[in-house]
Order: C-alpha cells, then sequence, then structure tokens
C-alpha cells in the first residue's frame, strides 16, 4: 500500500498587509521530500499521526511538502501553485491513498477564496478513484468544495489546539476504515451563519465550550465516524466564512445531517456568547497598574501573530509605558529593521531606535507608528528553537534573526520573522526567563494560555489597534454572504438537508 501524504497550511487573513511567499512555508520554504518526512516525524501534528499510522499499517509513504506560515495575507499565487503541483504530481505517480493535513482557511492572492477546496478538487481531479481524508484546523472555513472533493474530515476538538495529534488520528481511523471497504463515508456540512470571534472560541468554557462537547459526543454514537465543530476564521473576507459543522457517518445520509445540524443549532442558539465585547484600553492598563502581584499577562489580541496580525502594533506598549508600568516582558515584536540595527550595534551596545510600526494597515484606515526606545542589546540569535510545549510539541520554530532589547521598563523579543507566542522558546531561546517579569505583554489570543497562564497572577485582555482587532466593525466585508450575525440582525439559521458526497463514496461498497 502507498500514501501520499502533505501538511501545507495557512489562515489567511483578507486584512493582512503582511504577504504569504512561498519562503513564509518554512526555514527557507516548504520541507520537501524525505526533508519533509525527517521533519514531521515525532511531531504532535496530524501529519505526525498520519506518518504514524502509515507506519502502522505498513503502508509507503510520499510527503512532498511540508510547509506551515503564520498567518497573514492571501499566500502567493505562485507559493500555492508550487504547493499544489507537488502534492498532484505525487499522487499522480501513483498511490492508493491520501491524508492531507490542512488548515482549512487558506485563500490565495488574487481572489481565489478556497486555497483548501482548489487544491482538493485538482487531488480528487488527479486520482478520483483513491480516498482522501483531511484533518482540518478548528479555524477552518469549511466550505461545499472542500466537502465534495475528499471522503472524510477531521477538525480540532481544542482551541488552543493540543489535539492536532489526536485529530489525525481521528483522520486516519476513519479512513482506514473506508481503505479497508468496512466504511462508506458520507459527509454533511452545516453551515452557520455567525462571524463567531476567535476570542470567544475557547473551547474550555461558554457557547464555544457546548458546541465543541456536542461534536465530541455525536462521534461515539453508532454510525458516526468523525464529528466535527468549526468555529471558523472570522478575518477572511470571503462568501464561506463562518461557523459550520461537518458530520461523516457511515452510509447514512440521515443521521449525518440530522446531527449536523443539531450540533449547529448549539452554536446558532448560543450564538450572543459567541461575541466579543471589547473593553477600554486605558482602563485595561489602568488595572493592571493596580494588580496585587504579578506576573500579569497584557493579551494585545488585536496584533494576534496567529489571526494574521503585523505584530509590530505599538498601540498597547505605548499606553502601558505612559502610564507608567515596569518590568514589562515583551513577547515577540516583528521587525526585521530593528533586528539588523541590534545586530550592527553588537550584543552589550546602547542604542536608540524605533521599534514596531514599520507597516501601515490601509484595510483599517492605519498608518504604522513606531516607538522610540533606549535601551541595551542584550542578546542576538538565529531564532530557533524546538517546540515543548502542549501545542505544535516537536515542530521546529524558526523566528529568524532574533535580539533583545533590555529598556528601563521594558524587555523585548524582536525577531525578523511573524511567530506567535504559543511556547516558552521565545523568550527562553534568547535567554528570558519571563516568570520574572511583573508583566507579559503577549501579541495572542488563545496560543499563551496553556504556557503562560499556569505561571500567570492575571490576565487583562489590552484592545489596541490591529487587523486581527476582535471588534468586527472595524472591517469592511465585501465577499462574505450576508446575513451574517453579529453582522446583521436578519440571519437565520436553516438545518441542512442533503450530503454532500464525491463519487468515490457513492461507488464503494
Ligand atoms: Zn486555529
Amino acid at each position: 500500500m502507498k500514501l501520499v501524504l502533505a501538511h501545507f497550511l495557512h489562515e489567511s487573513n483578507s486584512f493582512s498587509p503582511v504577504p504569504t511567499p512561498w519562503e513564509a512555508f518554512g526555514p527557507k520554504g516548504p520541507h520537501l521530500g524525505d526533508a519533509a518526512v525527517a521533519a514531521m516525524t515525532g511531531t504532535r501534528t496530524p501529519v505526525g499521526a498520519f506518518l504514524d499510522a502509515a507506519a502502522a499499517w505498513g503502508a509507503e509513504v510520499e510527503l512532498p511538502v511540508a510547509g506551515y506560515a503564520s498567518p497573514s495575507a492571501p499566500v502567493d499565487r505562485d507559493a500555492f501553485e508550487r504547493a499544489c503541483d507537488l502534492i498532484v504530481d505525487a499522487v499522480r505517480r501513483g498511490c492508493d491513498g491520501i491524508l492531507l493535513d490542512l488548515h482549512g482557511a487558506m485563500i490565495v492572492a488574487g481572489g481565489l477564496e478556497d486555497g483548501d477546496g482548489e487544491l482538493l478538487r485538482r487531488v480528487r481531479e488527479a486520482a478520483p478513484d483513491v480516498p482522501i481524508g483531511v484533518a482540518l484546523d478548528l479555524h477552518a472555513n469549511v466550505t461545499p468544495t472542500k466537502v465534495a472533493n475528499c471522503d472524510v474530515i477531521a477538525g480540532y476538538h481544542t482551541y488552543p489546539h493540543i489535539d492536532m495529534y489526536e485529530t489525525g488520528e481521528r483522520v486516519a481511523r476513519a479512513f482506514h476504515r473506508l481503505l479497508l471497504g468496512e466504511a462508506r463515508p458520507r459527509m454533511a456540512l452545516q453551515q452557520i451563519p455567525v462571524l463567531s470571534q476567535t476570542l470567544k472560541m475557547n473551547t474550555s468554557e461558554g457557547a464555544m465550550r457546548a458546541f465543541v462537547d456536542a461534536a465530541r459526543a455525536a462521534e461515539l454514537e453508532p454510525g458516526v465516524l468523525c464529528a466535527s465543530a468549526f468555529g471558523g476564521f472570522p478575518m477572511a473576507d470571503i462568501h464561506h466564512a463562518g461557523s459550520s459543522v461537518v458530520v461523516v457517518t457511515d452510509g447514512d445520509d440521515d443521521l449525518a445531517c440530522r446531527t449536523a445540524s443539531s450540533i449547529g443549532a448549539i452554536a446558532w442558539d448560543q450564538r450572543d456568547d459567541l461575541v466579543w465585547h471589547d473593553s477600554d484600553l486605558v482602563e485595561a492598563i489602568t488595572a493592571a497598574k493596580s494588580a496585587p502581584t504579578g506576573p500579569v499577562l497584557l493579551i494585545d489580541h488585536a496584533d494576534n501573530c496567529a489571526s494574521g496580525g503585523t505584530q509590530d502594533v505599538m498601540t498597547v506598549l505605548r499606553e502601558a509605558l505612559r502610564q507608567g508600568l515596569s518590568s514589562i516582558a515583551v513577547g515577540p515584536i516583528r521587525d526585521p529593521e530593528a533586528v539588523a540595527q541590534m545586530i550592527a550595534a553588537g550584543v552589550g551596545a546602547q542604542i536608540e531606535l524605533p521599534i514596531g510600526g514599520k507597516l501601515d494597515m490601509p484595510s483599517i484606515g492605519l498608518r504604522g507608528e513606531p516607538l522610540v526606545l533606549s535601551g541595551v542589546v542584550r542578546a542576538i540569535t538565529d531564532g530557533e528553537y524546538t517546540i515543548t510545549g502542549p501545542q505544535l510539541t516537536g515542530v521546529r520554530a524558526y523566528m529568524g534573526r532574533t535580539a533583545v532589547l533590555e529598556t528601563p521598563h521594558t524587555t523585548i523579543v524582536v525577531t525578523e520573522r511573524l511567530q506567535e507566542p504559543w511556547d516558552l522558546g521565545v523568550f527562553s531561546s534568547v535567554g528570558i526567563d519571563p516568570t520574572g517579569f511583573r508583566y507579559i505583554m503577549l501579541k495572542s489570543r488563545m496560543y499563551f494560555r496553556p504556557i503562560f497562564l499556569p505561571f500567570a497572577a492575571d490576565v487583562i485582555y489590552c484592545s489596541g489597534d490591529g487587523v486581527t482587532s476582535s471588534d468586527h466593525r472595524r472591517f469592511r466585508y465585501d465577499h462574505l454572504r450576508r446575513p451574517m450575525y453579529p453582522l446583521d440582525d436578519t440571519a437565520a439559521f436553516e438545518p441542512t438537508t442533503r450530503t454532500v458526497t464525491s463519487g468515490l463514496s457513492e461507488g464503494k461498497g
């Protein structure tokens, strides 16, 4: 048995000014071929689970491409075409099954709204009779095209995403039953006209917890192979953005539809709790100032790297310094120019320089505003480390060249590349122990939780500026289908009544 696998992930933010070229998908671009297998074997990712499953089944494996780029603007067309060609060419060489580890919210520059769907369409076209299993992120915007061009879909059940590997296992289990001819998957897609906000998608509380718990429970029902609740990615100005449910059953269309609709109705009924209400930044920093002990996490969620932020907006830090906060460790700021200046100055040098604010954000009418700071260059590194925390465990991370600026009130990690603070490595790899600071400012929304919460005294959400604002009224949606809650009061939930099935599923058994 031969399987073709792929790992190619991007969450595209329509409002981000940060481009997404081929090089963004790895140290110098994605890992290819044998290097891809070496890079992903043993990682707690869906493709890590696919590799383990293939080994257990005694299958030969081809992994033509393994690449992940931090969320940013839609993917450059040539990067998308290159990845598609590598995967489709591998499929054309012949295989018995295909397992893909995708994000599900990839847009391609030039107006291709559903990059993952287009990739799946091409793969299916190249091998119409070969089963395809797909793992997706909880933030996937699931479309009819995606569902129609594969046989099994499962999405993460957690955010923060600590079940990536287990999601790969869920896909592999259902896929294997299909391969053996033991199951005939039927998939139902329930789209929900709710643009859920990322900050309200914590799967351990509120509406999102109820939504995901219903999917977990459904997966234990007889006849259900996979059930997944997708929060969706709201910063995608595409027709099919929004929350959804995908249920895969063994040959039972009615069960698939009924289950998907009843899970979807939970999110719809609790939609008020999927909307974030911003608080005032000045008041948030004032509250931080009066916190009795530290470390207090200052969450700069409007410029969140893992949702497509420029990661260089200085609004929150500027306000914190204005109000006299001190002992602040600042999670990665992306500013290649500042890194170059600090490297030129050298470790130990006293330097004054503008930090951040280098990128304008025309989609929300904001100009970049650097913050001029003086301090000492404390460290310079290549920015590489291996993730040891519970998210993306074992994956090598590349921050680009990285420098640390220590000022009287802050210690700032400045990187060349986008980097979510998803692991202590963003600090420890440059010699910083964040636990010793009174404040830790992170450009994060949810990934910080399993890493920093265990030792934090408090968490304060700081509504700054940026292209990942949790207030959707700051964005102009031209392509999103309407009506959509909370943008429109007239949005209505319609239960799905049909399964979207591939010709393959029809023909099996
Ligand atoms: Zn996600």
